[in-house]
């Protein structure tokens, strides 16, 4: 059978292949600990269920328009002047089937063949493939652990081409949940302005911080030339543990949103209906649960911090927001003789069955990413195991 050269260049989402994995293996009856998937543990909270519901009562089962339906623009223009200081009209906004697809659409919208997008690593393993899905070229830009994992102006400064297109920043990150200062950002965001590239600026994991004086800060509402560059992506999964609802959104220049907007029209059509009306409910809504949830990940990273810090030849920065942990594992890899950071994710699950992802799905071969938005005991049962590998491991 044929199949596409845009196809065949394509690696799946190894993030959701090891989640899959784990799940497969649960079924076979092995007690498998997945800290694969970043998503959250909890159930969606209750009053955005009933918005749910509701909705469904009320006939609300139909095609809505491609943007989304205007009460949830409204509801979104309205999180966007709340919690950014940003203002737009609803022609700047368009709902999509979560931020991924939010971001599918507008490196289709706004790439040609051989344009370069600017993304700093590690980065979150879809950006590559859909810009390359786009006909995009990524140019990775490698962050260094001495530096917290954050571009500096001089490495974006040197990665810029006549080619360059766009810049990714994904502040907190996914994965090594580092967050950018308002001053870091304007650094960045001046080159941005001098060498006129639009930014996007994927902000989903914005209300899970979890040090105080480390503050979320949107590029965008840095001043008008950067708000007039920028597309802000951000959705509900992280922050109201709603990743099976499939609700995104993105915000930015009309004409590249209504690109946005003609291509979903073609593709999902809208998003679903009802999962919009518990959108609302999610934003407008109380955010008494969200800061429940955000207690459970702040003390869980905190101790998962810990004692990964304690295991020989692991070594990890205490990451102020999002909620995964970037393990630096070379050293516990030399020690082992193992060569990649799939080698080792591979055989700590054959061996202790604990799922986690190995770096170079993020663009670093020295680390492994777990996820720490699930239960303490098996974060707890999960540590244990994975420090009776390395210690087993030992020569
Ligand atoms: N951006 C980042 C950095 C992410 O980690 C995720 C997680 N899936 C997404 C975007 C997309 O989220 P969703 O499609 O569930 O809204
Ligand atoms: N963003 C989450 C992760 O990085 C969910 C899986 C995915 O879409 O990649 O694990």
């Amino acid at each position: 059978m044929k199949l596409s050269r845009r196809v065949q260049q394509l690696s799946p989402s190894l993030t959701l292949a090891i989640t899959a994995k784990a799940k497969a293996l649960r079924l076979e009856g092995k007690d498998v600990i997945g800290l694969g998937a970043g998503e959250p543990d909890f159930n969606t909270p209750r009053h955005i269920m009933d918005a749910a519901v509701a909705a469904m009562d009320a006939g609300h089962t139909k095609y809505t328009p491609s943007a989304g339906i205007p009460e949830l623009k409204q509801a979104i223009t309205e999180k966007l002047k709340r919690d950014n200081g940003l203002s737009y009209e609803p022609s700047q906004i368009t709902v999509t089937v979560g931020a991924k697809h939010a971001l599918y659409d507008l490196f289709q919208a706004v790439l040609d063949e051989g344009d370069e997008v600017i993304i700093p690593s590690p980065y979150w393993v879809s950006y590559i493939e859909q810009v390359k899905l786009a006909g995009g070229v990524p140019v990775v830009v490698e962050t260094s652990e001495d530096n917290g994992f954050k571009m500096t102006p001089e490495q974006l400064k040197q990665a810029i081409t006549d080619r360059t297109v766009a810049v990714l920043i994904n502040s907190p990150s996914n994965p090594t949940g580092m967050v950018y200062s308002e001053q870091e950002l304007r650094a960045l965001g001046k080159i941005c302005v001098d060498r006129d590239l639009l930014i996007v600026s994927d902000e989903i994991y914005e209300h899970l911080i979890y040090d105080e004086g480390v503050k979320h800060v949107s590029i965008a509402a840095l001043g008008p030339e950067l708000y007039e560059r920028t597309v802000v992506i951000n959705g509900v999964s992280k922050t109201y543990s709603m990743t099976g609802w499939r609700i995104g959104f993105a915000a930015g220049p009309a004409p590249v949103i209504k690109a946005m907007t003609d291509l979903a029209s073609h593709s999902t059509s809208n998003p679903t209906s009802i999962a919009q009306y518990a959108a609302i409910a999610a934003l407008s809504g109380t955010h008494e649960p969200v800061e429940e949830m955000k207690k459970a990940f702040r003390q869980r990273r905190d101790y998962v911090i810990d004692r990964v810090n304690r295991i020989p030849g692991f070594h990890c920065l205490k990451p102020p927001g999002a909620f995964y942990a970037f393990i630096n594992i070379r050293g516990a890899m030399d020690q082992a003789g193992f060569k990649t950071s799939d080698e080792w994710s591979t055989a700590l699950l054959e061996k202790e069955l604990v799922a986690v992802v190995p770096g170079s799905a993020f663009g670093s071969d020295d680390h492994i990413r777990i996820s720490y938005a699930t239960s303490m005991d098996k974060l707890e049962k999960a540590l244990d195991r994975i420090e009776r590998f390395v210690k087993g491991n030992k020569k």
